[in-house]
């Protein structure tokens, strides 16, 4: 749950599945009544919040204003309190239904996240400050949830979901929030609701787009499977760290994200099921799809192949380190190589930056000239394919994806740098900025 964000596919055959409607102009009129498919909270939870939960003064004060809407209510505020809610991914979506879920009076928030914070987190992980900079991030959305709301109690999992424990993370939850950045873990994170019939309040954005929905086929609606049976190619579809991200673009798709879980949890209003909702912040506007279950589908479809949770990195085509590897890639060589080859011009190996213009001008390493990724298949008629080269860019995804190029067009001697001008700057020269 690096970063907690994610990246964006196509859903499957829009024409065939879904309409386009535009609600950008959302009437007031169209939105209230009761949810269908109602989520029906456990008769367990249900008496629990009705006749056991009660609030006291301080926290009847704390939720006046949720207590004063006729759609919440005591009885509303009594079932958010007896609802839990686990957050995969304590980072950019994670942050703000984290903060909100807390100040709202969810009861219990379940928090899985195994990494540390980051300077470049700071941008949109509003859970983390300057200070928690190489802290858990469990620990500090722990801290900050309980600044917010001490009512809140909050479970941390200092640990990767995966599919050894994601029945038990999951299990003891009501309902499931997707805040996570990467295709293995969406994946599982759906098989793991579906089979365990939990809401899995599904959230992902990259650049100024972003997109939410609530999957739920216990409750009528599709599964992220049905949207989307296969995960993009490997690298295919850049992450946020690679292509970037608006920092406010979190706040916005993760507080759709908490208002459906609080619609939820209070069984009012029309819940996302069977509805993607699209954003574009750049043209502020609101789109929405409608979704429909595939009966095809493999995990909630009519005759379903997967039962139980399988391998997510195979399925996701992403293969594990080889030993091959930690001794180095054929294709690969180390910043160490590339600081040899930039300072003994007689080896005759030429490096080249693959990267785009706008992040060569944020840092770079003296000496080593451009050529984008973006320009490649017009301008590689600039390089001579008898040379010997070096290809470096952010983290050696794309100056791997150059050099295939580069093979194809009879380039013979080419090397792409290992964890590229971040490893430089890590392992070379602390001046170079990492981003
Ligand atoms: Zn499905």
């Amino acid at each position: 749950m690096r970063r907690g964000i994610l990246i964006l596919q196509k859903p499957k055959q829009p024409s065939r599945k879904v309409t386009v409607r535009d609600r950008s102009v959302q009437s007031p009129r169209e939105l209230p009544g009761l949810i269908s498919p109602a989520f029906v909270l456990p008769c367990k939870l249900e008496l629990v919040s009705i006749f056991i939960m009660q609030l006291n003064n301080e926290e009847i004060r704390r939720y006046s204003r949720h207590l004063i809407l006729p759609e919440v209510g005591l009885a509303g505020q009594k079932k958010i309190k007896a609802t839990s809610v686990l957050c995969i991914g304590a980072g950019g979506l994670g942050s703000p239904i984290a903060m909100y879920l807390a100040a709202a009076g969810i009861g219990k928030i379940g928090i899985v996240d195994f990494d540390t914070v980051d300077y470049s987190n700071l941008q949109r992980q509003i859970l983390h400050t300057d200070a928690d900079v190489g802290r858990s991030k469990a620990e500090s959305a722990k801290e900050t949830i309980a600044g917010i709301n001490p009512n809140v109690e909050v479970v941390i999992h200092n640990t990767a979901i995966n599919s050894g424990n994601a029945f038990d993370l999951i299990r003891p939850y009501d309902i499931v929030v997707d805040g996570t950045d990467n295709f293995p873990t969406r994946y599982l994170t759906n098989d793991a609701c579906v089979l365990l019939k939990k809401p899995n309040v599904y959230g992902s954005i990259f650049r100024f787009e972003g997109q939410a929905s609530v999957f739920a086929p216990h409750l009528g609606g599709p599964c992220y499977r049905c949207l989307y049976p296969e995960p993009p190619p490997p690298g295919m579809v850049p992450s946020c760290a690679e292509g970037g991200v608006l920092g406010v673009l979190p706040g916005i798709i993760g507080c759709i994200q908490t208002t459906e879980i609080l619609k939820l949890a209070i069984g009012k209003g029309t819940s996302l099921i069977n509805r993607l909702m699209l954003f574009n912040a750049l043209d502020m506007k609101f789109r929405e799809l409608k979704l429909r279950r595939d009966p095809k589908c493999p995990l909630c479809g009519d005759n379903p192949t997967i039962k139980e949770l399988i391998d997510y990195d195979q399925f996701c085509g992403i293969v594990p380190p080889s030993p091959e590897e930690n001794t180095g890639h054929p294709d690969e060589v180390t910043v160490q190589d590339m600081k040899k080859a930039l300072d003994n011009p007689s080896l005759g190996i030429k490096v080249i930056d693959v990267r785009e213009a706008d992040e060569y001008e944020i840092a770079k390493v003296d000496g080593v000239p451009l050529l984008p990724l973006s320009q490649i298949t017009e301008r590689f008629t600039e390089l001579d394919p008898n040379q010997q080269y070096y290809l470096h860019c952010k983290a050696g995804v794309r100056s791997l994806k150059a050099l295939n190029f580069l093979r194809q067009q009879g380039f013979k001697y080419l090397k792409s740098v290992k964890g590229g001008i971040t490893a430089w700057s890590e392992e070379i020269d602390s001046k170079v900025p990492r981003y």
